[in-house]
């Protein structure tokens, strides 16, 4: 099955309102030349409203970065599914590995988060990766499944399918360095035979699978080219539209 590419640009704690407008202008030019992409940008919280309405008939989707699992209530600086759905987002980056380590999100509450990005009609962007330790001890393979587990518990066959994984090693995330594309696909085929096992098998075959880390316009094209990396989740390379015009062209061309 042929399953579209996405390549999504994560902002971080990055461009404000009006900056914000400005780099969704300039990501709005680029899309014209890769109409054969899906393309979407999670911008901060406060920058979503600017965004959705720069990007409005653009074919360009918005993302949250996070979101809380539950709809509403006394979470102090929390922003809930719901309110992304209502801002006009249609994605919610979940278990990026920035909130796992930096904000001690759990396994589990990913999991929730899942649950509550489909209650609220978002499509979960799952991120998934292993430290360098993890990596260099074998364990790979094992946190990623664990993280998954956890992620999908309770989820359905046909929302998992439409959901999306990207698989981040961790130390490959703002250091400039890379998996390779081998590294890349070994791990998203171990993904998709997890899927595979997991649900019926309608669900491998439509679930895409992005890689994230340091994915830039200079090695874009071999790791799309992987029969099993479905897009990208770009974090620096976002904030330059000229590097993201590159990754997008690479997509674009790899999808035929
Ligand atoms: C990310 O934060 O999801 C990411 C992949 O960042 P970078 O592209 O900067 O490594």
């Amino acid at each position: 099955m042929r399953r579209r590419k996405l390549v999504a640009g994560n902002w971080k704690m990055f461009k404000g309102p009006q900056e914000a407008d400005v780099l969704a202008q300039a990501i709005k030019r680029l899309v014209v030349d890769a109409p054969a992409v899906d393309v979407a940008v999670a911008p901060p919280f406060l920058s979503i409203p600017a965004v959705v309405a720069r990007l409005k008939h653009s074919g360009v989707s918005v993302a949250g970065q996070d979101l809380h699992p539950e709809a509403q209530g006394a979470f102090t600086g929390a922003v809930s599914a719901e309110m992304l759905r209502q801002a006009g987002c249609t994605y919610g980056i979940v278990g990026h590995s920035e909130r796992r380590t930096l904000f001690g999100d759990t396994d589990e509450a990913v999991g929730k988060k899942v649950r509550a990005a489909f209650r609220a009609g978002l499509l979960p962007i799952v991120c998934v990766g292993e430290t360098l330790p993890e990596r260099d001890g074998g364990q790979a393979e094992r946190v990623v499944i664990r993280q998954l587990e956890a992620a999908y518990a309770g989820t359905p066959p046909d929302q998992a399918a439409s959901s999306i994984v990207a698989y981040e090693p961790v130390w490959a995330i703002g250091t400039g360095r890379t998996a390779s594309a081998e590294q890349a696909q070994a791990m998203h085929a171990t993904i998709r035979a997890w899927a595979a096992e997991r649900f019926p098998a309608f669900v491998a075959a439509q679930l895409r699978i992005l890689y994230g880390g340091s994915v830039k316009g200079g090695n874009a094209a071999s790791l799309l080219g992987q029969a099993d990396v479905d897009g990208a989740l770009v974090g620096g390379a976002s904030l330059d539209p000229e590097e993201f015009g590159r990754i997008l062209s690479a997509a674009a061309a790899v999808s035929g």
